[in-house]
């Protein structure tokens, strides 16, 4: 397993919103968790990435523990989270953008241009806006960046966080193509979606959370034939 989280509890004031959680990735796959509104799927994420504090249990990335280490650390160890409602920064450009990707990689430039430009070839669109303001990028555009960003800081793992939210059904398989290719780029994946068909299509292992706690796992075409997942999650 590249990543582990072992009986995993966050609070939010009094309130629990991950329940002694236990799940992991293996190296190379794409695990997918998926679940309601307000399962605990970001907070999940955010967990990992260090920036919901553990009020139990432990993370270990590889042979590091994780959990209780500064955000900017994890992401140094190369985790990279793509948030929810892809946070760009509307006032920079796209290049501007993708650059804050690669801040903790300020000395060695050679290769941040060299990663600039196979985000180019991985984004044709993000090249042709590459001076435009992030904020006149269409939605899609948008997520793309987000996740080009992402890509900059060198990741082996890869949080993404609802990246079909919002977008056009066309636009979602472009971004599933995507995310394919950087799998397949030798990059893992956690992927959190509220789109369960898209998600099971994606992945090779999933999870579901309910109400913070686990509800089911195993391998994403086994949950894609689950009764409960296809009543609860796939529209019957
Ligand atoms: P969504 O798809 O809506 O993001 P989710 O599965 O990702 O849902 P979380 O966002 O992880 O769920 O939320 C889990 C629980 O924690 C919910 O009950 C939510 O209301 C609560 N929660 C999330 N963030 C906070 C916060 N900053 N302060 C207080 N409660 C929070």
């Amino acid at each position: 397993m590249l990543l582990r989280i072992v009986d995993a509890t966050v609070h939010y004031k009094k309130v629990a919103a991950l329940k002694g959680v236990t799940m992991g990735v293996a190296e190379g796959g794409i695990m997918t968790i998926i679940g309601a509104n307000g399962a605990g799927k970001t907070t999940t994420l955010r967990a990992i990435s260090g920036l919901a504090p553990l009020s139990g249990g432990e993370i270990w990335f590889g042979d590091r523990k994780i959990s209780g280490m500064a955000p900017e650390k994890i992401v140094a160890l190369g985790i990279a989270h793509v948030p929810e409602g892809r946070r760009v920064f509307p006032d920079l450009t796209v290049e501007e953008n993708l650059h804050t990707g690669a801040f903790l990689r300020h000395k060695e430039p050679e290769a941040v241009a060299k990663d600039l430009q196979g985000i180019f070839e991985r984004f044709p669109r993000m090249r042709e806006r590459r001076k435009q303001w992030a904020k006149t990028l269409s939605g899609g555009e948008q997520q793309m960046l987000a996740i080009g960003r992402a890509l900059m800081a060198k990741p082996k793992l890869l949080l993404l966080d609802e990246p079909s939210m919002g977008l056009a059904p066309v636009i979602v398989q472009e971004i599933a193509r995507i995310v394919e290719d950087i799998n397949r780029d030798g990059v893992t994946v956690i992927l959190v979606e509220q789109n369960a068909e898209l998600a099971l299509q994606l992945a090779d292992h999933a999870y579901v959370l309910e109400t913070g706690s686990l509800a089911l796992e195993g391998p994403a075409k086994e949950l894609h034939e689950n009764d409960h997942v296809r009543k609860a999650y796939l529209g019957g």
